[in-house]
């Protein structure tokens, strides 16, 4: 027997949280089981519990879209018993049941071996939302934007994409420019390694013209909506965003005269589908770009018990930093 977060479908289109206790056969099919150590919270999986945004096709489900373990049973030829795997991403959490419970029942093909110098807490207080802020960071270097460059701003700062990535920039020697609305996060953002604090009514507003003074070489965006519009009018010549969220709204009403006159690229950053060898190294690079006392600063420790409340909170972004759930 293990113990589970369970999402139940109640009347009205509404779920219902349950904690329960399952047996083994009930998980579902797979080449590789595996003891969860920690799983993680992410604006995703507030949705998940909340029962919006259609995320969910079957229930029962158990929520939880990255978590990190060890290998107790594998039929795939990449995996034995015993071997340390960190998994986000693939639907996982949505269409699959995931990492709110204590077993998971995967696709081999879905695992990453997880880099020896992090433990599964830590690879946990990354999860999707560092993992993602390592791929927008790879997506900005391989377009060329290096610490000369100029100024990178990262939207939704004191959030967990947002956290990470400001971490992972200041210590690659990137100057990093942090947009908050919570003006008590402004100390923890520059001992992230934040030098500059951009508050978020700043830049809330739609543009009120097509190009505005030249500020940023690069951006991190997990807000969307109007603040990637406007940032999108302050980016310097040939520089690029990666558009990661929507915390702030999924439209985006701009025009096509940043890309025209200033070259301008917007850069689309999937976390759940993206390729495996890309995964790879995202991981391995969190393992040596991430400074691992800053990824401490981020963590707020959790049990499964936490996540109804803790939902709510990510969905109207009051998370600071990165929720581990513990589900030892
Ligand atoms: P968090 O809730 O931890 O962070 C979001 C942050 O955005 C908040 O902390 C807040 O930062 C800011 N924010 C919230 N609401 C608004 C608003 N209305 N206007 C402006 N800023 C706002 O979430 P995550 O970091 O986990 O995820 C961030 C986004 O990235 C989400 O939209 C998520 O769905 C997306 N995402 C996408 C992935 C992909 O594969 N593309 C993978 C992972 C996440 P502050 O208080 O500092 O202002």
């Amino acid at each position: 027997m293990f113990k589970a977060l369970m999402l139940h479908e109640a009347d009205g289109g509404k779920v219902e949280i349950r904690f329960e206790d399952l047996e083994l056969a009930r998980l579902p099919e797979g080449d590789v089981l595996v003891e969860v150590d920690y799983s993680t919270l992410n604006y995703k999986d507030g949705l998940v519990l909340k029962g919006l945004g259609k995320l969910v096709r079957t229930y029962p489900h158990v929520p939880g879209v990255d978590f990190a373990g060890t290998v107790a049973e594998s039929g795939h030829p990449d995996f034995k018993p015993g071997d340390r795997v960190v998994l986000n991403g693939w639907r996982v959490g949505e269409l699959h049941w995931g990492g709110y419970a204590q077993m998971a029942r995967v696709k081999g093909d879905w695992l990453v071996p997880l880099p020896a110098a992090l433990t599964t807490h830590q690879a946990m207080a990354i999860g999707t939302a560092g993992y993602t802020s390592m791929l927008s960071v790879m997506a900005l270097q391989a377009h060329g934007i290096d610490p000369g460059s100029g100024p990178i701003l990262v939207t939704g700062a004191a959030g967990g994409v947002g956290s990470v990535a400001v971490a992972i920039l200041a210590r690659l020697g990137y100057r990093v420019a942090a947009v908050t609305g919570r003006p008590e996060a402004q100390a923890y953002l520059t001992d992230l390694g934040a030098t500059e604090i951009v508050a978020r009514d700043e830049l809330a507003d739609p543009p009120s013209r097509p190009l505005d003074k030249e500020r940023w070489a690069g951006c991190i965006d997990a807000v969307g909506g109007s603040m990637l519009a406007r940032v999108l009018t302050q980016m310097q010549y040939r520089g690029a965003v990666a558009a990661v969220g929507l915390a702030g709204g999924s439209e985006l009403n701009t025009t096509v005269i940043p890309f025209l006159l200033r070259g301008v690229n917007l850069l689309g950053i999937d976390s759940v589908m993206c390729p495996r060898a890309e995964r790879e190294v995202a991981w391995q690079r969190l393992a040596t770009d991430l400074p691992l006392d800053k990824l401490a600063e981020m963590e707020v420790d959790a049990t499964l018990t936490d996540l109804p409340h803790l939902a709510g909170e990510i969905l109207q972004g009051q998370v600071r930093g990165r929720v581990v759930v513990d589900l030892k």
